[in-house]
């Protein structure tokens, strides 16, 4: 006898009322999504939990899979009964002469109140039912298997195996955010933290041809494809981004140039965000990595819009981006050699401490506003769709 199905239990659910009932049906659906290769699972989704029902189904890769879906606390590997004590008896007898382990534990919980034996009755019946038939040792303080068995209104269910699952709120449920992607390690971390909070991300990436290469795009489109793990469907908006930089150039002095060109980059991102519906523009800058991170810069970047902008790793080290990188897989793309329209121009000595009135006087030096409408009315659309990139869509 096997376990037969995964119990998923919901992660942050502190929430209640209406915010519950969409966490739930959020993640549903997003379980639905990453488990659309396996076929012969069941899903099906209550108020507690999400149950898969694996009909000869290795549960392993399975796991694995559920692990990656966000909005996940434990993943329980169970096998469910009828409510009789003797039919749980005999599964829980079944069931542990499977396990590896001398000591064994027994956990009960009954949430069937009307139920005969309490909590406790039943770990004694199942406990002495196992003691029966195997050679097992009970050991309260430091059992090789704990065996929990749950008593619910609609039947029994038995487990020995916990998985952790990633937290977080399954994808989709608090809205969607225009992710300011570059080639570069920060951003595809930024991007997932967002994603484990629950948050769609629509990418956005400035382009500088000929001056960026095409190269770039293709590593764009490969971080995706492993963004795709955590979302399924990403989109990416490349901005035409050559003439206002060759624009800026030309008219900004150089310590003030990458203060501008960000500042056109967020006025850009806005209006594209507003266009997609988005609630809020995101980046993978971090207060202090570079010139134009510090807290001045990010004030006079920031001062051309009142649009929220998510910096999810603003106080977090480099070391821990690049493990994070690591651990969701998009740290060898990212160090893929290529050139951002931030390298191409960087200024020899870029301004630490950009000032607002400057950076507003060298803005009159030219009109970048027909420029950036321009930008926005001719944006490619790019979509990656589970691990490849899919024809446009409407
Ligand atoms: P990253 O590793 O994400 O490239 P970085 O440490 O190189 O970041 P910057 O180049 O200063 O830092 O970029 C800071 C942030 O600005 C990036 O994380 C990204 O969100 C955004 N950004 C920079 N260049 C571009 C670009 N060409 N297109 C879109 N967003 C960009
Ligand atoms: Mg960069």
């Amino acid at each position: 006898m096997n376990f037969d199905t995964l119990l998923v239990h919901y992660g942050e659910l502190s929430t209640k009322g209406n915010n519950r009932k969409v966490f739930i049906q959020a993640l549903t659906h997003n379980v639905r999504v990453a488990l659309k290769g396996y076929e012969g699972l069941e899903i099906k989704g209550n108020r507690d939990f999400i149950l898969v029902t694996l009909n000869g189904v290795d549960y392993a890769p399975v796991v694995s899979r559920l692990q990656e879906v966000s909005g996940i606390q434990r993943i329980s590997l169970i096998k469910r009964c009828g409510k009789d004590i003797e039919e749980i008896k005999a599964t829980a007898v079944e069931l542990i002469k499977g396990e590896k382990g001398r000591t064994f534990k027994l956990e009960s919980k009954r949430t069937d109140k009307t139920y005969p034996l309490d909590s406790y009755g039943i770990s004694r019946e199942v406990a002495d039912a196992i003691l029966d038939n195997t050679d097992l040792e009970v050991d309260v303080h430091n059992p090789d298997i704990v065996m929990h068995v749950s008593l619910r209104q609609e039947e029994a269910t038995l487990s020995c195996h916990d998985f952790p699952g990633s937290g977080g709120y399954p994808l989709g449920m608090n809205g969607k955010v225009t992710m300011l992607l570059s080639g570069g390690i920060d951003s595809p971390v930024a991007a997932y933290s967002l994603i484990r909070r629950g948050l769609v991300v629509d990418c956005l990436h400035f382009a500088s041809p000929p001056y960026t290469q095409l190269a770039v795009i293709d590593k764009l489109k490969d971080l995706l494809k492993v963004l795709n793990t955590y979302q399924n469907d990403i989109r990416l908006q490349i901005v035409p981004f050559t003439k206002i930089q060759e624009a800026i150039y030309a008219h900004v002095p150089e310590p003030y140039c990458i203060t501008i060109m960000r500042r056109m980059m967020v006025r850009i991102a806005e209006r594209v965000a507003k266009k997609n519906h988005c609630l809020a523009i995101a980046t993978g800058e971090s207060v202090g990595q570079v010139a134009s991170q510090t807290l001045e810069s990010i004030i006079t970047i920031n001062d051309v819009t009142n649009f929220p902008i998510l910096r999810p790793l603003c106080v977090l080290d480099k070391v821990s981006i690049i493990e994070t990188s690591k651990k969701i897989g998009t740290f060898d793309i990212s160090i893929r050699p290529y050139e951002d329209c931030c390298t191409i121009f960087k200024p020899k000595k870029p301004k630490t401490k950009p000032r607002i009135d400057e950076a507003e006087r060298y803005e009159t030096l030219f009109d970048y506003e027909a420029m950036i409408e321009e930008a926005v009315n001719n944006l490619e659309n790019i979509y990656i769709s589970g691990g490849a990139e899919v024809e446009g869509r409407a």
